[in-house]
């Protein structure tokens, strides 16, 4: 059976769709017969691919945001034990899904998760958008989530674009032109829809996604195990250590700061991190910046602590953890206030033990296991 009959009886003709030029030597019909085959054996066994419930689907997809695929496959499962259904889901307080979203990272995805199940079950009676349109109205759905969703759940011939299969494509196409930058993606996205089966996008999609991950290396790519071996360009004319093109780094900014731990009658001062800053909603200990004269007078400098009674506030530990390009050096120090200070929005004092049950920052967590050991240690 030729080619051209393959495609026809497998349903893969395509809507017409502008046709970039680098699309001119690929043959889509072959492209996705060959990525389907090696799917079916090779494919990653990951537990939201075990239904096609869009309400899996977009959970999974969201953490998988900037985040590995190892790393989720925990997070997944219990967010879904605690959170079944969109329902159950939109009906918790946010600070259970910050609570069970801690070290994950990026806790914007988790409030907007939140944000989009309460509109799903208010604005939609429980039910997800149908069309890709529908889908990036909820909060933290964005073009590529959409269309992981309308393709994998609902089962719409979208094309996606992520780290992975932008790789893939960009190489497939011979496609040298840096990809970052406003509208860098363009061309991959334009060459993503010409590839994309009307029938079978999502297993399509998710094939190009872990032909990415498991073959189509950003360093040596396996090209000799690749299904797609006769269709790339960029292994055609050698160019596969070229293509994506990469841009610069961005340098990191190193940070100094100093986390207070503020302890009276046995208990300690957490602050919970306002809008618009790093891990917002979530508990920390008081920070100040460590300044060239040192932490002691950046603390009394510091009016919103309070009056402390250490002169000298004594070190417990130095963490190093980064945030986005941030490198953060954080000097852990504790000292007593000597008289309560107010109650406060956003502020609380609370026993040690009782800090298991916050939703805290990734230092803040470090820092109250610390003192947990501390405590135990006597
Ligand atoms: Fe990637 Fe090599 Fe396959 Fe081309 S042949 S898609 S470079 S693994």
């Amino acid at each position: 059976m030729t080619v051209a009959k393959k495609a026809a009886v497998r349903g893969v003709a395509r809507a017409a769709r502008p046709r970039p030029a680098a699309e001119g030597t690929l043959r889509p019909a072959r492209i996705a017969d060959d990525l389907l085959a090696w799917y079916a054996r090779a494919r990653r066994d990951l537990p939201w691919r075990r239904s096609r419930d869009p309400y899996r689907v977009w959970v999974s997809e969201i953490m998988l945001q900037q985040t590995q695929v190892e790393r989720v496959r925990h997070y997944f499962s219990r967010f879904l034990d605690r959170f079944p259904t969109v329902e159950s889901l939109a009906a918790a307080p946010e600070h259970d899904v910050l609570r069970l979203w801690e070290g994950l990272g990026y806790y914007r995805r988790a409030r907007q998760l939140h944000a989009a199940a309460r509109m799903i079950v208010t604005e939609h009676a429980g039910r997800f958008p149908q069309d890709v349109a529908g889908l990036r109205g909820l909060p933290g759905v964005g073009r590529y989530t959409a269309a992981a969703i309308a393709s994998i759940a609902l089962g719409l011939p979208e094309p996606i674009v992520e780290a992975n299969s932008r790789r893939v494509i960009a190489r497939l196409a011979g496609h040298a032109a840096p990809l970052d930058g406003p509208g860098g993606d363009e061309p991959i996205w334009a060459i993503a829809a010409t590839l994309v089966p009307t029938r079978d996008a999502g297993r399509f999609n998710q094939a190009l996604m872990d032909l990415g991950a498991l073959v189509c290396l950003p360093d040596r790519p396996l090209c000799g195990s690749c299904p797609l071996a006769a269709d790339c360009a960029a292994r055609r004319t050698g160019r596969t250590a070229e293509i994506p093109a990469r841009s610069a780094r961005r340098a990191a900014t190193r940070l100094r700061e100093t986390a207070v731990v503020i302890g009276r009658a046995g208990r300690v001062l957490v602050v919970r991190r306002g809008p618009g800053e790093w891990w917002e909603g979530l508990w920390d200990f008081p920070r100040v910046p460590s300044t060239a004269r040192g932490a002691a007078r950046a603390i009394a400098a510091d009016a919103a602590l309070g009056p402390l009674a250490c002169a000298v506030p004594r070190r417990l530990a130095t963490l190093r953890h980064s945030v986005t390009h941030h490198r953060i050096e954080l000097d852990v120090v504790a000292c007593a206030a000597a008289r309560p200070g107010r109650a406060a929005r956003g502020r609380r004092w609370i026993g040690i033990a009782a800090l298991q049950r916050l939703a805290m920052t990734a230092p803040g967590r470090r820092i109250a296991r610390l003192l947990g050991k501390r405590r135990q240690r006597g």
